[in-house]
């Protein structure tokens, strides 16, 4: 019998409201970073929790305790910086990193809520992180030379932290890279940067790259030393499903079904659609299902309605097909 079409998400979940109002509450120094802590496990365990009864197989810490994916790695590196509030879109502010010396990875950053969500469950935890291109692009730069030599410190510290994840148990490691889409003649040097960050892992290892100029990057995107690309495949309609079969897709792929932008909650019927069509391209022990993109832009229950649907929609999948998991 195939096995595959295992389902796992992208890596964030949403923070509930009482969690927005504790960190709120935390930077105007009212409650102190134990209270904080306190309630970050809490919710972690819920997220754990509420993967484990949607029926996920591949689960994630859900990210509750970080900000945003840059911000929160170059507070625990040495050689950074944090901006003023600079404005990103419309009238929301964040902080920016900037490299201000070497950057060096001074201990875990995220191995001890790696343990802690494993400890919660018999499911395997990813690992997650973000790439060494993407906190490249999405910082200031006011100490290196120049862009590479900024990604391939970066990398290296990635790297000592995946191979930390490994030691601990993961046997899955995401390392995120969605500003990849985005320049494509940086390409090459992203995939040099990866190769540095994923050396010596033996762990299964995985990116996220967001929607973009496929034209440009596609297939030259297969030259990143990952095993698994997670791609944004629901909100384009499955579009790069016919790129595929001109120019055959050679890793697995992490296959997203469901629309993060959007409140609506997909129907299992387009699901079963699009993983029925995914099969047509490729085999299903090399399709992961999720969503396409992080869940934190998502209420707690919409992400739980839209999960129940997708993990619905593969069972159905799997029985028409003779496929375990
Ligand atoms: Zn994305």
């Amino acid at each position: 019998m195939p096995r595959g079409l295992w389902t796992t998400t992208v890596g964030s979940f949403p923070k509930p409201p009482e969690l927005e109002r504790a960190r709120n509450r935390f930077a105007k120094g009212e409650i102190s970073a134990e209270d904080l802590e306190r309630m970050e496990r809490e919710e972690t365990a819920r997220c754990v929790k509420m993967q484990e009864e949607i029926g996920l197989e591949i689960l994630v810490d859900g990210e509750l305790y970080r900000g945003d994916m840059t911000t929160y790695f170059a507070e625990r590196m040495a050689g950074y910086a944090i901006s003023n509030p600079v404005r990103s879109y419309g009238n929301r502010y964040y902080r920016k990193p900037v490299a201000v010396g070497a950057i060096r990875r001074k201990g875990a950053m995220t191995v001890e809520w790696w343990k802690y969500a494993q400890s919660l469950t018999p499911k395997p935890i990813k690992g997650m992180l973000t790439g060494p291109y993407t906190m490249m692009d999405w910082s200031f730069n006011e100490h290196y030379p120049s862009r590479e030599a900024m990604a391939m410190d970066l990398a290296a510290a990635v790297n000592e932290e995946a191979l930390a994840l490994q030691d601990a148990g993961a046997r899955y490691i995401q390392i995120d890279e969605p500003a990849i889409s985005v320049r494509p003649e940086e390409l090459p040097l992203a995939i040099r940067a990866f190769g540095r960050a994923v050396q010596g892992l033996t762990a299964k290892t995985i990116t996220h790259i967001c929607y973009g100029n496929f034209d440009v990057i596609y297939p030259a995107l297969l030259d990143l030393p990952v095993d698994q690309i997670d791609l944004e495949m629901a909100n384009s309609r499955y579009d790069l499903l016919e790129r595929f079969r001109a120019q055959p897709f050679t890793k697995e792929i992490g296959f997203g079904v469901l629309d993060v932008h959007s409140h609506r909650v997909e129907t299992k019927e387009e699901i079963v659609d699009g993983i029925r069509r995914a099969l047509e391209v490729l085999p299903p022990e090399r399709i992961y299902v999720d969503p396409d993109c992080g869940l934190k832009t998502r209420t707690v229950e919409e992400s739980r309605r839209k999960l129940e649907v997708m993990v619905a929609a593969v069972r159905e999948v799997r029985a028409e097909r003779g496929i375990t998991a």
